[in-house]
């Protein structure tokens, strides 16, 4: 292809993909402007195809722990393609991936592995249903488990950004089999469950809201989701798609020390490359074709490729890889107050772990409604003025940023001081 200019190959490609991309929030929608297209990455930095280089703070929306081009997960998915791309028949990695997940996160026994967070979610829904025989699920407002039609009452962070509360095409009658509950709000889920739970299969949270932005759970919440779905007899299911391997080694059910009935997993599990699982107890799992009556399959699962880059991805994962990811997220975060306080820029920073947001208001963000409340003139402004400066965030309000271990004392501080300079630009902005 001759050498194109973003915008020109952006303008090519709406011919061809419908909008110009895969999946809607690339498509800069919320920010406006034409999005940089990446042409290679290596550890925390992308390069677009007019050659520009940016920090990335998207990292694959979390799936890359260790950056782009991780020497050791492109040496482990050459060696994988050498030896075979995909075979539709068992293979030893994939017991290897299985163990290494049970051996972080004891609630899983069993694992079944998929192609995408989608394919989890829309597979431990079916799988609840079965072992309840109940027909409704419940999930909260701005947490996001894919896009099958179950899970698209539920506002995703795409939809959120694009302003559809619900998708044409998902059947009114299928979407009404899911309740949407406000995120935080443990007073809310209890009387749901107390009054709604004999029909309840499933409850599906993010144990960290990561898209409506970073929205950690208050103390209480998850310890009533997981007390009063046990006395409803509904599963509780933790969607750590973006948390699992991330917030801790054995993800969110660790650091706050919740035992889910299923976990979903996704993004880093495949290390870059398309994998996703459901796990749990062997009582439930079991309930799969072939032991058991419920249907899953998938032509691709346990891809060999996707399974040598997330195992490599996981053993590189050591509690020192965490420790550094710490640091790094704590300077950033310490950074970014300072940079903001010197704007007289009111913004509130909400951080765990190696994923952060930073919402433009002046108030604590805690579900759905109070993120929508924040100044989206601002961010763009912000936004823009960060990626003239070679710092790549998610283009939408409503996103986390990521850090890798790749994201190293320097680029921090190159971070920290495009900041400072961006703040002023928001600051010409209406809150
Ligand atoms: C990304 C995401 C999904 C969906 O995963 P895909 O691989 O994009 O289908 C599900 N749940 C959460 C919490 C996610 O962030």
């Amino acid at each position: 292809m001759p050498l194109l200019s973003n915008a020109e190959w952006f303008e090519r490609a709406r011919g061809a993909i419908p909008g110009g991309v895969n999946s809607p929030v690339r498509a800069y929608r919320a920010v406006g402007g034409t999005p940089p297209v990446i042409a290679r990455g290596e550890g925390c930095r992308v390069r677009d195809i007019e050659g520009r280089d940016y920090i990335d703070y998207v990292c694959s929306w979390g799936a890359l722990l260790h950056g782009h081009a991780h020497g050791p997960v492109v040496a482990a998915v050459r060696e994988a393609a050498g030896r075979g791309t995909s075979f539709g028949a068992p293979h030893p990695g994939e017991l290897e991936l299985a163990e290494e997940v049970r051996a972080r996160i004891p609630s899983i026994e069993q694992l079944r592995l998929v192609s995408s967070g989608t394919e989890a979610a829309m597979s431990a829904i079916r799988l609840s249903r079965a072992a309840t025989d109940r027909p409704r699920i419940a999930v909260f407002e701005g947490c996001y488990h894919g896009h099958s039609d179950s899970c698209l009452a539920a506002a995703g962070s795409g939809l959120a950004t694009l302003g559809l509360p619900l998708s044409p095409g998902v059947l009114p009658e299928v979407a009404s089999r899911t309740t949407v509950l406000p995120y935080n709000d443990a007073n809310r889920a209890r009387e749901f469950l107390r009054a709604e739970g004999p029909s309840v299969a499933a409850v599906l949270v993010e144990p960290v809201a990561g898209n409506m932005g970073v929205v950690p759970p208050d103390p209480g919440f998850l310890e009533t989701l997981r007390e009063e779905t046990r006395r409803a007899g509904s599963l509780l299911i933790l969607d750590e798609v973006i948390t699992g391997f991330r917030v801790a080694r054995g993800g969110a059910q660790e650091r706050f020390g919740i035992g889910p009935d299923l976990t979903l997993l996704g993004k880093i599990l495949g290390g870059g490359l398309p994998a996703g699982g459901f796990g749990g107890p062997h009582r439930l799992l079991s309930l799969l074709a072939p032991e058991g009556p419920v249907y899953q399959a998938g032509t691709l699962s346990g891809n060999p490729l996707a399974v040598a880059a997330g195992l490599t991805t996981l053993r590189e994962a050591t509690s020192q890889a965490y420790a550094a990811l710490e640091r790094s997220a704590t300077a950033l975060e310490s950074g970014l107050r300072a940079a903001a306080a010197s704007a007289s820029v009111p913004c509130t920073i909400q951080r765990c772990a190696s994923l952060l947001t930073l919402f433009f208001t002046d108030r604590p963000v805690r579900n759905f409604q109070d993120a929508k409340g924040c100044s989206t003139g601002r961010f763009r402004a912000f936004f823009h003025a960060m990626l003239r400066k070679g710092i790549l965030l998610p283009p939408s309000p409503y996103e986390a940023w990521f850090l890798s271990t790749a994201h190293r004392e320097e680029a921090i501080r190159e971070t920290i001081s495009a900041a400072r300079e961006a703040f002023q630009e928001a600051a010409a902005q209406p809150l």
